[in-house]
């Protein structure tokens, strides 16, 4: 599936607020927004000046884009996401971000095995995790509860997976509808214990916009 390969650091400035896409750097003073807080483009500083009363639109709009840029989602892909979540029973919104947090590129995320979104892609691109003993490269591939994953075999001997642990300690803790047990030889085994509530993705966006925004 097509994805974003444009400056990162530019979607935040044109969603006026971090959205945390490239890891470690996000909380250091090299943070783009913290540098240059204006919006992006020759006459972002004048735009910046003219911000004022916004339009029921374009708060729509804004909020919808800056929820397809934490994921990372082209916006085809993010129609189809909605289109399910419609379908579902419960609030479409909030079906929608359940669907999104539970890609396995965010749940690779969240396990603390990748410092950003894009960076889990790559791992699940790169084939290195298997779901419930499959080899899976898929990164919008569809968690389920009592979901499991564990490293593929021919990536375990790896330097970054051996040190994984050093390395987790410094992410976000983990979430409480996610598990991850830790075997003798440096392996894990993390499982999906059920779908997350949408108190629990922790994320500043206001998914009754986005309903609104595709309810025109
Ligand atoms: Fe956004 Fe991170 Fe870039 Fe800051 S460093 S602008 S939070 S992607």
């Amino acid at each position: 599936m097509a994805r974003y390969t444009g400056p990162v650091c530019k979607l935040c400035r044109r969603e006026g607020e971090k959205l945390f896409l490239k890891g470690a750097r996000c909380t250091s003073p090299k943070c783009a927004v913290e540098k240059r807080g204006y919006p992006p483009g020759q006459h972002g500083k004048e735009a910046s000046f003219r911000r004022g009363r916004t339009s029921d639109y374009n708060a729509q709009l804004r909020e919808k884009q800056k929820a397809r840029r934490i994921y990372g989602i082209l916006e085809r892909q993010f129609r189809r996401y909605f289109a399910e979540a419609s379908r579902r029973l419960g609030p479409t919104g909030s079906n929608l971000l359940i669907l999104l947090e539970t890609r396995l590129d965010n749940v690779i995320y969240r396990l603390g095995l990748a410092d950003s979104r894009a960076h889990a892609r790559q791992l699940v691109s790169h084939g290195h995790f298997d779901v419930n003993g499959v080899p899976t490269n898929i990164a919008s591939y569809g968690l389920k509860a009592g979901d499991q994953i564990t490293l593929h075999g021919s990536s375990r001997n790896l330097r970054y997976f051996r040190e994984i642990r050093a390395y987790m300690e410094q992410r976000p803790p983990l979430p409480d509808w996610l598990s991850m047990t830790f075997h003798g030889d440096g392996t894990f085994t993390a499982t999906v214990e059920r779908l997350p509530d949408r108190g629990e993705i922790q994320l500043p966006l206001n998914e009754q916009l986005i309903v609104e925004y595709y309810s025109r």
